[in-house]
């Protein structure tokens, strides 16, 4: 028998969380499908969602990947390239590519076959990572029109605080970014999930997708979004069970002792795999669908449950970690992360199964 654990991914809740973000706006939306499609695999991912207004990876090896799979449609490389090689690489694959800094520009003006690409110039409007300053947008602009004039350009930012609406930051972005410009009529691109969803004021030309595909909600209050489906089943099944008198510990480090006479089980999942070893006892897992709590550390390969209220659990007894009635955020937020890196986390060792 091979080891019961897998990753189901629900490919039909991914286009419908792609169509629920296509139709909270007007504009366009790029499909975010970077880091393995976070951990769902990025040729599949890239394949059913065909048609999207564009998909958006991280890099241009990531782009190869889904141009390799087939995949014709529009791609946003969103850390742009590093060298002239892969410059040539968007020319010949038609990628739209971010211009965040300066030495792009002077491959750009190395290179004229690049003139015909589409390009989206990346502003900082306060995020504090890629993007020229909003106070040299427009020398910036003016500098990138005159190397690639006939290219499509999009003004693009990205918001450092959209996941909590109410901060006072998301205006400040905001209006740096209409004043960076004013007066030019070029496409905007801002939101992300978190913007989407929540400011209104960020819903612009494009928009930029990508935790709310997997159907988890980006607000920092972790509370599922009655719209969007959970587009993964990360589960796996008892491959033991144990009783226990009251003191015996579970684990790694002694770190759990029972407090009276129980029962664990063990679930074949570890860290190895992606689950969070930070997870502390306490986390929530589904165990035959009820859910019970973690148990002492996990390991690499494995990790312990409380059966002790849970009679009907026997080895082979089916078990989740995370998916639509256990939410990832949820697990994330026990184990002090975020969804994110739970998702980008799952290790190849997890066969995906596609439904
Ligand atoms: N835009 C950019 C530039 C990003 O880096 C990301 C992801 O990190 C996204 C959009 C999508 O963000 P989210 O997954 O929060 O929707």
């Amino acid at each position: 028998m091979s080891r019961p654990l897998q990753a189901r991914v629900n490919l039909a809740a991914i286009r419908h969380n792609y169509r629920f973000a296509r139709s909270l706006t007007e504009g366009r939306t790029v499909a975010v499908i970077k880091a393995n499609a976070y951990g769902h695999g990025l040729a599949v991912v890239g394949e059913t969602l065909a048609g999207a207004d564009a998909l958006g990876v991280a890099t241009i090896e990531e782009a190869l990947v889904l141009r390799s799979a087939g995949v014709r449609d529009r791609l946003l490389v969103l850390e742009g390239v590093f060298d002239r090689d892969a410059l040539r690489v968007a020319i010949v694959q038609r990628l739209d590519i971010v211009i965040h800094s300066g030495y792009q520009l002077e491959m750009l003006a190395q290179e004229p076959d690049a003139a015909g690409l589409s390009l989206w110039l990346k502003i900082d409007t306060g995020m504090g990572r890629l993007g020229f300053s909003w106070r040299e947008a427009r020398a910036v602009y003016e500098k990138l029109r005159s190397l690639a004039p006939h290219s499509e350009i999009t003004l693009m930012t990205h918001m450092a605080c959209a996941d909590e609406p109410q901060q006072e930051f998301n205006r400040t972005q905001l209006e740096r970014f209409d004043a960076a410009l004013d007066g030019e009529s070029l496409p905007h691109s801002i939101a992300n999930s978190a913007a989407l969803l929540a400011l209104p004021a960020a819903r612009r030309d494009w928009s930029r997708v990508g935790i709310m595909l997997w159907g988890v909600n980006p607000r920092l209050d972790g509370v599922a979004h009655p719209q969007l489906r959970s587009s993964m089943e990360f589960e796996s099944r008892l491959i033991a069970e144990r009783r226990v008198e009251a003191g015996e510990s579970v684990g790694y480090g002694c770190d759990y002792h029972f407090p009276g006479e129980g029962r664990f089980g063990i679930v074949a999942c570890g860290y190895g795999d992606g689950y969070p070893r930070h997870a502390p006892t306490g986390t929530p897992v589904l165990v035959g669908g009820r859910r019970t709590r973690l148990v002492g550390r996990v390991s690499m390969d494995m990790l312990a449950v409380d059966l002790t209220a849970l009679p009907d659990a026997r080895v082979g007894t089916p078990v989740t970690l995370w998916g639509s009635a256990l939410p990832v955020a949820e697990v994330a937020t026990h184990a002090g992360t975020i969804a994110y890196e739970l998702l980008t986390g799952l290790t190849g060792r997890v066969p995906r199964i596609y439904e």
